[in-house]
């Protein structure tokens, strides 16, 4: 799939997903609102029944019933043309939200009719699961209370208990949603690894192609019998077909070495290795390459214990790596240091370059296989973007630890530690 498709189809998608969710979130408002609607309804009809027993209790079957008022989203106001005491009123209240299936805990006041002045005020626990009176009741009661009011602190989490539902579809809902968004990184994850296969193939084939085209003028050229017989040009043909064909066998065992790095398939042949010492010699052998660049490998190495236990062939092909590196991202005359000390019981080894550095971004990706620096300058460099991911493959099998810091256009230091023996 190409980008452009490939973020048209995720934009759509994320946009259907957004769709859902405000439809979700408006069926959910509006589901809400009918529980309410309807539990008001109910606390309308309990509290006209109390009113209506109360006016009963009192032999008045003539009053009317004013409209209960509503004064808050969970208060409800009573008023009423007769006496009654607070012991009935509350019994009543209770056995009427039994009886409409509305086990919540209340709060009942009653007001005096003339000073509109709270009388007596009392908090009950839901009624279906606590039949004691309130401390209150057992004061003296007064019987020239004519209004009450009704408060449900618990209102809103009631409501939400009967939209057991409609969380059970939000919580689905959620996990569509998570695997939505794991499957578009998984996307984007292949698309990008898709990439730098494509592009190590590119890589790949401009490499090999370069050693095969000399070998094959190589031995055209030694089919020539005059050429055979001048023992000069012999010379040089055969050490020119040695040469590449030696070329072509590194660039095919560094790929077969990260295939069975990968599949776990690599013995570690692990032996006494003295860091300072392999190190050295490193130095030196790299330093040749560099010093035709007038550039120069310095080395300080300080660490009083530097031996580990370390598979040496590995070893040593990591820190070419990390050197070849140094050189290859260095476009003036590389400076390249390397310094070994002992830290926390282990050995760390630092190369430091003054080339062209990297971005914080591009320091996140450049353990991954395949990985290239996407930009200018980088892809004049040769490379198949598997170096580093040897290195940190080489370094876990040792159970070493590796870290890189960067800046763009003033150099890179890689740190690399193990355990000492
Ligand atoms: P390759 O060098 O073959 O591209 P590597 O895995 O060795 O592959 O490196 C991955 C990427 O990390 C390189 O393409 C480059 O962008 C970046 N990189 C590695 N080492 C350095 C360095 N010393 N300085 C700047 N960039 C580096």
């Amino acid at each position: 799939m190409k980008r452009k498709q490939l973020q048209l189809v995720v934009a759509l998608a994320t946009l259907a997903l957004v769709g859902l969710v405000g439809i979700q979130v408006f069926w959910f408002s509006k589901a809400f609102s009918i529980e309410a609607r309807q539990f008001n309804e109910k606390a309308n009809v309990v509290l006209r029944t109390v009113a209506h027993q109360l006016l009963l209790s009192q032999h008045d079957s003539t009053s009317a019933i004013q409209p209960i008022t509503q004064t808050s989203s969970n208060s409800f106001f009573v008023r009423l043309t007769t006496s009654f005491d607070y012991a009935t009123a509350d019994s009543l209240l209770k056995g009427q939200l039994a009886a409409q299936n509305l086990p919540l805990a209340y709060q009942l006041a009653v007001y005096d009719t003339l000073t509109t002045q709270l009388s007596l005020g009392n908090y009950s626990l839901p009624p279906l699961a606590n039949n004691t009176s309130g401390a209150c009741l057992t004061r003296k009661q007064f019987q020239y209370y004519s209004s009450f009011s009704v408060t449900f602190p618990s209102k809103n989490r009631h409501l939400a208990s009967q939209m057991g539902i409609w969380f059970v579809t939000a919580f689905t809902f959620l996990i569509v949603l998570l695997v939505f968004a794991y499957m578009v990184i998984l996307m984007l994850r292949q698309k990008r690894l898709s990439e730098m296969k494509t592009e190590f193939m590119n890589n790949m084939t401009h490499e090999l192609k370069s050693p095969i085209t000399n070998l094959s003028v190589a031995s055209e050229v030694l089919n020539n019998a005059l050429v055979r017989e001048d023992p000069v040009k012999l010379l040089k043909y055969t050490s020119i077909i040695q040469l590449e064909s030696r070329r072509l066998q590194a660039q095919v065992e560094r790929v077969l070495q990260i295939a069975a790095l990968e599949k776990g398939e690599v013995a570690l042949q692990l032996d006494r290795v003295d860091v300072n010492q392999l190190v050295q010699t490193i130095a030196e052998t790299v330093g040749i390459a560099v010093q035709k660049r007038n550039g120069q490998v310095l080395t300080n190495l300080q660490a009083k214990t530097p031996n580990i236990m370390a598979d040496k062939l590995h070893l040593s092909n990591m820190f070419y790596s990390l050197l070849d590196n140094a050189e290859k991202y260095s476009p003036q005359p590389p400076q390249i240091s390397l310094s070994t000390r002992n830290h926390d019981k282990g050995i760390l080894i630092s190369i430091t370059d003054e080339g062209i550095g990297m971005s914080a971004q591009t320091q996140q990706f450049i353990f991954e296989k395949f990985y290239r620096a996407p930009t200018g300058d980088v892809h004049e460099v040769k490379g198949f973007g598997l170096g580093l991911s040897y290195v940190q493959a080489i370094v876990k099998a040792h159970h070493g630890s590796i870290c890189v810091k960067s800046t763009p256009n003033e150099g890179s230091v890689f740190e690399v530690y193990f355990q000492c023996a």
